[in-house]
Protein backbone atom coordinates (compact mmCIF):
# COMPACT_ATOMS: atom_id res chain seq x y z
CA UNK A 1 0.00 0.00 0.00
CA UNK A 2 3.02 2.41 0.90
CA UNK A 3 4.26 1.93 -2.24
CA UNK A 4 2.10 0.85 -5.16
CA UNK A 5 -0.91 1.86 -4.16
CA UNK A 6 -3.09 3.08 -0.89
CA UNK A 7 -6.31 1.68 -2.38
CA UNK A 8 -5.24 -1.49 -2.32
CA UNK A 9 -7.32 -2.45 1.37
CA UNK A 10 -10.21 -2.34 -0.80
CA UNK A 11 -9.07 -5.13 -3.22
CA UNK A 12 -10.58 -8.65 -3.45
CA UNK A 13 -7.89 -11.65 -3.92
CA UNK A 14 -8.62 -13.32 -7.39
CA UNK A 15 -6.36 -16.10 -7.30
CA UNK A 16 -3.20 -17.24 -4.85
CA UNK A 17 -0.03 -18.02 -6.20
CA UNK A 18 2.96 -19.35 -4.18
CA UNK A 19 6.46 -19.12 -5.13
CA UNK A 20 10.15 -20.09 -4.14
CA UNK A 21 12.95 -17.77 -3.54
CA UNK A 22 15.35 -20.85 -3.63
CA UNK A 23 18.77 -20.38 -1.34
CA UNK A 24 21.78 -22.09 -0.19
CA UNK A 25 23.82 -22.08 2.98
CA UNK A 26 26.67 -19.37 0.87
CA UNK A 27 23.38 -17.79 -1.06
CA UNK A 28 24.87 -18.70 -4.43
CA UNK A 29 23.07 -20.94 -7.13
CA UNK A 30 23.81 -24.42 -7.12
CA UNK A 31 23.93 -25.29 -11.17
CA UNK A 32 25.37 -28.31 -12.91
CA UNK A 33 25.33 -32.03 -12.48
CA UNK A 34 25.79 -34.13 -9.72
CA UNK A 35 28.48 -36.91 -8.96
CA UNK A 36 25.61 -39.11 -9.58
CA UNK A 37 25.52 -39.10 -13.12
CA UNK A 38 22.41 -37.74 -15.02
CA UNK A 39 20.95 -35.90 -11.78
CA UNK A 40 21.11 -32.35 -12.08
CA UNK A 41 20.28 -29.27 -9.91
CA UNK A 42 19.53 -25.72 -11.70
CA UNK A 43 18.32 -24.02 -8.93
CA UNK A 44 19.72 -21.95 -5.70
CA UNK A 45 18.67 -18.68 -7.54
CA UNK A 46 17.12 -16.63 -4.45
CA UNK A 47 16.11 -13.78 -5.70
CA UNK A 48 17.32 -13.37 -9.42
CA UNK A 49 15.56 -16.45 -10.91
CA UNK A 50 13.72 -15.11 -13.53
CA UNK A 51 16.42 -12.54 -14.64
CA UNK A 52 19.02 -15.18 -14.60
CA UNK A 53 16.86 -18.34 -16.39
CA UNK A 54 17.79 -17.56 -20.01
CA UNK A 55 21.03 -17.17 -19.41
CA UNK A 56 21.12 -20.21 -17.66
CA UNK A 57 19.29 -22.47 -19.72
CA UNK A 58 20.95 -21.56 -22.89
CA UNK A 59 24.35 -22.19 -21.51
CA UNK A 60 23.36 -25.56 -19.45
CA UNK A 61 20.49 -26.93 -21.82
CA UNK A 62 24.02 -27.10 -24.21
CA UNK A 63 25.81 -29.19 -21.60
CA UNK A 64 22.73 -31.15 -20.71
CA UNK A 65 22.05 -32.71 -24.60
CA UNK A 66 25.46 -32.74 -25.27
CA UNK A 67 28.27 -34.02 -22.91
CA UNK A 68 30.81 -32.86 -24.77
CA UNK A 69 30.34 -29.94 -24.00
CA UNK A 70 31.75 -29.20 -20.85
CA UNK A 71 31.46 -25.85 -19.50
CA UNK A 72 33.28 -24.25 -16.43
CA UNK A 73 31.35 -23.62 -14.53
CA UNK A 74 32.06 -21.82 -10.64
CA UNK A 75 28.48 -22.64 -8.73
CA UNK A 76 28.46 -26.67 -9.35
CA UNK A 77 26.46 -27.99 -6.56
CA UNK A 78 29.13 -30.06 -5.42
CA UNK A 79 31.21 -27.28 -4.66
CA UNK A 80 32.17 -26.05 -1.32
CA UNK A 81 31.16 -23.08 0.39
CA UNK A 82 32.24 -19.52 -1.16
CA UNK A 83 32.72 -17.17 1.37
CA UNK A 84 33.66 -13.20 -0.73
CA UNK A 85 33.38 -11.05 2.36
CA UNK A 86 35.53 -10.73 5.37
CA UNK A 87 34.02 -11.11 8.75
CA UNK A 88 34.37 -7.63 9.62
CA UNK A 89 32.88 -6.28 6.21
CA UNK A 90 29.98 -9.02 6.96
CA UNK A 91 28.90 -7.65 10.17
CA UNK A 92 28.99 -4.13 8.65
CA UNK A 93 26.84 -4.99 5.35
CA UNK A 94 24.56 -7.08 7.97
CA UNK A 95 23.93 -4.27 9.47
CA UNK A 96 23.26 -1.70 6.75
CA UNK A 97 20.73 -4.51 5.16
CA UNK A 98 18.75 -5.06 8.38
CA UNK A 99 18.35 -1.29 9.45
CA UNK A 100 17.75 -0.14 5.59
CA UNK A 101 15.35 -3.00 6.04
CA UNK A 102 13.70 -1.04 9.12
CA UNK A 103 13.54 2.44 7.87
CA UNK A 104 11.70 0.76 4.52
CA UNK A 105 8.95 -0.93 6.96
CA UNK A 106 8.16 2.63 8.34
CA UNK A 107 10.78 2.68 11.71
CA UNK A 108 10.83 5.24 13.22
CA UNK A 109 13.50 6.23 16.52
CA UNK A 110 13.49 8.98 19.02
CA UNK A 111 16.02 11.64 17.75
CA UNK A 112 18.16 11.02 20.33
CA UNK A 113 20.45 8.91 20.06
CA UNK A 114 18.34 5.73 19.70
CA UNK A 115 19.33 4.91 16.26
CA UNK A 116 23.07 4.43 17.46
CA UNK A 117 21.87 2.38 20.04
CA UNK A 118 20.21 0.26 18.10
CA UNK A 119 22.93 -0.31 15.73
CA UNK A 120 24.96 -1.77 18.90
CA UNK A 121 22.49 -3.21 19.74
CA UNK A 122 22.02 -5.14 16.23
CA UNK A 123 25.66 -5.71 16.14
CA UNK A 124 26.21 -7.46 19.49
CA UNK A 125 23.35 -10.06 17.78
CA UNK A 126 25.31 -10.46 15.58
CA UNK A 127 27.86 -11.24 17.27
CA UNK A 128 26.47 -14.06 19.54
CA UNK A 129 25.70 -15.75 16.48
CA UNK A 130 28.89 -15.57 14.94
CA UNK A 131 30.29 -16.63 18.02
CA UNK A 132 27.74 -19.46 18.72
CA UNK A 133 28.27 -21.00 15.43
CA UNK A 134 31.98 -20.54 15.78
CA UNK A 135 32.79 -19.34 12.36
CA UNK A 136 35.39 -16.83 11.59
CA UNK A 137 35.12 -16.56 7.60
CA UNK A 138 32.16 -13.94 6.34
CA UNK A 139 28.81 -15.22 6.08
CA UNK A 140 26.23 -13.42 3.40
CA UNK A 141 24.10 -10.93 5.04
CA UNK A 142 21.01 -12.75 3.79
CA UNK A 143 21.74 -15.83 6.28
CA UNK A 144 22.95 -13.83 9.19
CA UNK A 145 19.12 -12.04 9.03
CA UNK A 146 17.36 -15.07 8.23
CA UNK A 147 19.21 -16.48 11.80
CA UNK A 148 17.95 -13.45 13.84
CA UNK A 149 14.75 -13.52 12.86
CA UNK A 150 14.13 -17.34 13.74
CA UNK A 151 17.59 -18.43 15.90
CA UNK A 152 15.58 -21.05 17.89
CA UNK A 153 15.06 -22.82 14.15
CA UNK A 154 18.33 -22.03 12.46
CA UNK A 155 21.20 -21.24 15.19
CA UNK A 156 21.32 -25.48 15.52
CA UNK A 157 20.98 -26.14 11.51
CA UNK A 158 23.90 -24.00 10.63
CA UNK A 159 25.60 -24.93 13.51
CA UNK A 160 25.22 -28.50 12.47
CA UNK A 161 26.58 -27.53 8.96
CA UNK A 162 29.69 -25.33 10.18
CA UNK A 163 31.04 -27.78 12.76
CA UNK A 164 30.16 -31.17 11.29
CA UNK A 165 30.41 -31.06 7.62
CA UNK A 166 33.44 -33.05 6.79
CA UNK A 167 34.80 -31.69 3.47
CA UNK A 168 33.29 -27.97 4.26
CA UNK A 169 35.73 -25.59 2.54
CA UNK A 170 36.03 -22.12 1.86
CA UNK A 171 36.56 -20.68 -1.51
CA UNK A 172 35.58 -16.99 -2.49
CA UNK A 173 37.94 -14.09 -2.72
CA UNK A 174 38.04 -13.78 1.26
CA UNK A 175 39.74 -16.22 2.56
C1 LIG B 1 7.71 -13.19 -4.39
C2 LIG B 1 8.92 -13.50 -5.25
C3 LIG B 1 9.44 -12.51 -6.06
C4 LIG B 1 10.53 -12.78 -6.88
N1 LIG B 1 10.99 -11.77 -7.67
C5 LIG B 1 11.99 -12.01 -8.53
C6 LIG B 1 12.44 -10.97 -9.41
O1 LIG B 1 11.92 -9.84 -9.44
N2 LIG B 1 13.47 -11.23 -10.24
C7 LIG B 1 14.08 -12.44 -10.26
O2 LIG B 1 15.01 -12.62 -11.06
N3 LIG B 1 13.70 -13.45 -9.43
C8 LIG B 1 12.66 -13.26 -8.55
N4 LIG B 1 12.24 -14.26 -7.70
C9 LIG B 1 13.03 -15.50 -7.59
C10 LIG B 1 12.71 -16.55 -8.66
O3 LIG B 1 11.32 -16.71 -8.73
C11 LIG B 1 13.40 -17.87 -8.25
O4 LIG B 1 14.81 -17.66 -8.13
C12 LIG B 1 13.17 -18.98 -9.29
O5 LIG B 1 11.81 -19.11 -9.59
C13 LIG B 1 13.70 -20.30 -8.76
O6 LIG B 1 13.58 -21.24 -9.78
P1 LIG B 1 13.54 -22.79 -9.46
O7 LIG B 1 13.31 -23.46 -10.77
O8 LIG B 1 14.73 -23.21 -8.66
O9 LIG B 1 12.27 -22.99 -8.48
P2 LIG B 1 10.73 -22.75 -8.81
O10 LIG B 1 10.54 -21.65 -9.82
O11 LIG B 1 10.05 -22.62 -7.48
O12 LIG B 1 10.30 -24.09 -9.50
C14 LIG B 1 10.14 -25.31 -8.78
C15 LIG B 1 8.96 -26.06 -9.42
O13 LIG B 1 8.92 -27.38 -8.88
C16 LIG B 1 7.58 -27.72 -8.60
N5 LIG B 1 7.60 -28.79 -7.61
C17 LIG B 1 7.90 -28.71 -6.30
N6 LIG B 1 7.83 -29.92 -5.72
C18 LIG B 1 7.50 -30.79 -6.69
C19 LIG B 1 7.27 -32.20 -6.73
N7 LIG B 1 7.43 -32.95 -5.64
N8 LIG B 1 6.93 -32.75 -7.91
C20 LIG B 1 6.80 -31.99 -9.03
N9 LIG B 1 7.02 -30.65 -9.07
C21 LIG B 1 7.34 -30.06 -7.90
C22 LIG B 1 6.95 -26.42 -8.11
O14 LIG B 1 5.56 -26.45 -8.26
C23 LIG B 1 7.60 -25.40 -9.06
O15 LIG B 1 6.88 -25.22 -10.25
C24 LIG B 1 11.15 -14.05 -6.87
C25 LIG B 1 10.63 -15.06 -6.04
C26 LIG B 1 9.53 -14.79 -5.23
C27 LIG B 1 8.96 -15.89 -4.38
Amino acid sequence: MEQMNRKIHSGKILEVYIGNRPVSIDTFPLLGELSIPDIWLLTGTYRDGLHESPAIATRFAKAFFDKSKKISNFFSPERSFISYLTKQKSIELTLAHYIAAGYEHQMHLPRMGWSTMFEEMMREKILKIYNSLGVDIGLPPDLLIMIIKNPEFYLPYFKKYFTQTLDYKVTGAAN
